[in-house]
């Protein structure tokens, strides 16, 4: 859903970018701003209009950009990595590594955002008092500003899983019953209740008064939170049942190896063909020199395979990614699913133990599972 992506800048390392569909905010804003401006100030020159609009809506933009900065800086602090910060058509969202490992951290990180928020919106309306005298516009525009930052801080805080109220309700029910499971449960729950009141409020604004697009822009947002409160249920969900289990349940003891020197014709034939592997550890002794997989064959002239050593066109040892028995599943699918991975060594020390295959994982998961069940 995060795809078709405009990175815009990096702060402190963590990628700033915004999805297509904010331009869809960013125009209706212009339209909305500019339309209200023209409608309440008929003095100001239609230059006058359009430009308040346009750095106030910058400046709006910037403030939903500090507002994820406060999650991702308290995060950072708090040993959680922040991949990006996207905006879309909801907002902003701090795309955090892992969750959190305690009621505390998870607390922080999200209280951080709304209050960054309170911040801006005392700030701004500070500044707006300040400039009444100095120039209308300016005055409006950071009017306008603080009153939206307030919004902004207040919606985040209403307690509804994935906003961050739900976050914070989740922590205080964590802390209060030192158990994560129960804070999720509750503030899923939370969030189911929070998206089913704003449903009831987009159709009673459409029905009773008449306000078709607010009535349904309220009713799409609702029908986003329910989703992202369900598909962060099954996520923590299936994250609590796999604790535990670790790379070396899993993993695949039956390792396809071949020498440096075995040629791409021989392997393909005798491994790929008959054996049904697609990847090969090249190996001599115990120690792992490579990985080779069947597009790294793919990028060589079939003319050329007899003689060419699958040493030659491996990914050396040092470059592949690796992982040890007691790294954690949960831990392991994170790693496959960012990195793109279809195949990861299992090492103890410089010795290859095993190995992992994402299909062959999945299905090992599904069974454990099953069993558990
Ligand atoms: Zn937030």
């Amino acid at each position: 859903m995060f795809k078709s992506v405009l990175v815009i800048g990096h702060i402190r390392g963590i990628r700033i970018e915004v999805h297509v569909s904010w331009l869809v905010i960013f125009a209706l804003l212009m339209f909305a701003l500019s339309a209200g401006f023209h409608q309440h100030y008929p003095d100001w020159s239609m230059p006058v209009v359009l430009i308040t609009a346009l750095l106030t809506i910058v400046t709006f933009f910037a403030s939903i950009v500090a507002h994820e900065l406060g999650h991702s800086l308290v995060a950072i602090r708090r040993g959680v990595p922040v991949r990006a910060i996207t905006l879309f058509i909801f907002g902003g969202v701090a795309q955090l590594s892992r969750d959190s490992e305690s009621a505390r951290d998870e607390f922080w990180i999200a209280i951080a955002g709304p209050i960054v928020s309170f911040a801006l919106a005392l700030a701004f309306s500070l500044l707006s008092a300040a400039t009444t005298a100095i120039s209308e516009p300016l005055s409006v525009g950071l009017g306008w500003l603080a009153l939206i930052n307030f919004i902004v801080a207040v919606f985040n805080l209403i307690p509804g899983f994935p906003l961050d109220g739900g976050r914070v309700f989740r922590a205080l029910v964590w802390m209060a019953t030192g158990n994560a499971q129960t804070g999720m449960k509750y503030a899923v729950m939370g969030g189911r209740l929070v998206a089913y009141a704003l449903f009831g409020l987009g159709l009673w604004s459409m029905l009773a008064l008449g306000n078709l697009i607010g009535g349904l822009w309220i009713m799409v947002i609702a029908w986003f939170l329910l989703n992202s409160a369900e598909a962060s249920g099954r996520h923590f969900d299936l994250s609590q049942r796999l604790q535990g289990i670790r790379a070396g349940d899993v993993g695949n003891a039956d390792i396809p190896r071949a020498d440096q020197s075995t040629t791409i014709d021989q392997w393909v034939e005798q491994q790929v063909l008959e054996g049904g592997n697609r990847t090969c550890f090249v190996t001599e002794n115990e120690t792992l020199l490579g990985l080779v997989t069947l597009s790294d064959a793919r990028r060589v002239n079939r003319d050329v395979w007899p003689q060419t050593p699958v040493g030659e066109i491996m990914t050396p040892s040092d470059k592949v990614i690796k992982v040890t028995p007691d790294t954690p599943v949960n831990e392991l699918l994170q790693l496959m699913s960012e990195r793109n991975l279809n195949q990861v060594p299992i090492m103890e020390g410089s010795t290859l133990v095993g190995w992992i295959d994402r299909q062959r994982l999945l299905r090992t998961i599904e069974i454990h599972l099953e069993l558990e069940a």
